[in-house]
């Protein structure tokens, strides 16, 4: 079973949490733009938004 994970936009700095990034950005329209990113830099990202 597979674990989720923080994934991070390139572009926008969106957080999304799960198995894996969203192809597509909900939020700026990149596509393939998310990188995994460890669990306390989705923290630190998310604190400062
Ligand atoms: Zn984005």
């Amino acid at each position: 079973m597979a674990e989720k994970k923080f994934w991070r936009c390139n572009v926008c700095n969106d957080i999304h949490y799960g198995m894996a990034g969203p192809a597509i950005c909900p939020t700026c329209s990149a596509q393939n733009a998310y990188v995994e990113i460890e669990k306390k830099e989705a923290k630190f990202v998310m604190g400062f938004k």
